[in-house]
């Protein structure tokens, strides 16, 4: 683990997010879990040295934040936004998290198979949330207080969890530090809204869902990404070019790698990244008038 602050500790170097944790005077909180199973028992039988675990608390639905909760059900009180309950390992039909999760393991520890139950059994004990909120809420733990944000954008119950005393945030996804970004299940219009509402911040540290931590100047490098991306498809649609012409001129696979361990996925991303935005931008608009009766000026 890295040691961010003399209380603050994240792990940005094994496949998956980077789970992280605070230890306080009243016991440790944890955000987010490692994908792998190894790497979950071991993050939490070290954190446990620290003192209990009060509170879990999940950044997003997306598997890699997520899978490893299985290992902490139990031991603590799992947190989660309303949006994060609502999607938790829930099977769409392009994705079963469950089969996701699996594909992963071939590049854990050869234990990481056998920690793994079958999957109605994973399902029962999976760590879904013991608390359920909406909006913002604010845990004091001890000497320490976790403002957890909701911050809408790469997915829909995002949160950033911000501990003043450290001057630190945790943004999940809502930065990708050095590595590509994921956004087609994303509002990057709400996503730039919420790296103003971290921005806000009296903030030293990013603790990022991805990549090396860095200073708060780091958020102006996502925000410029993510508008990259929506005025590159933005200029291709102005152009009139097709779905499939979007897709084949829009790519910044060269830019970032992806994360550890997925660099085989980098064409999927590029496709379905510049995919979802032109969808967004061609859909048609929700606002109609009767024909009668043309909008004001
Ligand atoms: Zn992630």
């Amino acid at each position: 683990m890295q040691r961010v602050t003399p209380h603050v500790f994240t792990s940005t170097e094994i496949r998956g997010c980077n789970p992280s944790y605070v230890v306080t005077s009243a016991g440790v909180v944890v955000i987010d879990t490692p994908q792998l199973p190894t790497k979950a028992v071991e993050l939490r039988d070290a954190v446990e040295q620290h003192g209990a675990i009060q509170y879990l608390i999940n950044t997003e639905h997306h598997v890699d934040h997520i899978f490893g909760n299985y290992w902490f059900k139990g031991r603590t009180t799992i947190v989660h936004h309303q949006g994060v309950h609502e999607r938790f390992m829930t099977v769409f039909p392009e994705l079963d998290p469950f089969e996701y999760a699996l594909e992963a393991l071939p590049t854990d520890d050869p234990a990481g198979a056998e920690l793994v139950p079958e999957r109605e059994a994973y399902y029962a004990g999976m760590g879904t949330a013991d608390i359920v909120f909406t909006g913002d809420v604010t845990l004091k733990v001890g000497d320490r207080t976790f403002h957890v944000l909701h911050t809408p954008g790469h997915t829909p119950g995002q949160v950033a969890v911000y501990v003043p005393e450290e001057r630190t945030v945790f943004t999940g996804d809502t930065i990708f530090s050095e590595c590509t970004t994921w956004l087609m299940t994303s509002d990057v219009d709400q996503w730039i809204a919420a790296l103003e509402r971290i921005r806000a911040l009296d903030i030293e540290f990013v603790v990022p869902g991805h990549g090396p931590v860095q200073p708060k100047s780091y958020l102006a490098r996502q925000r410029a990404f993510l508008l990259e991306w929506k005025t590159a498809v933005a200029v291709a649609v102005a152009d009139g070019l097709t779905r499939e012409e979007t897709i084949a001129r829009v790519n910044f696979a060269s830019r970032y790698p992806v994360d550890i361990g997925q660099e085989y996925m980098m064409g999927y991303i590029q496709e379905r990244n510049a995919g979802a935005l032109y969808d967004k931008l061609t859909a048609p608009t929700s606002t109609t008038y009767p024909a009668s009766e043309p909008p004001k000026r």
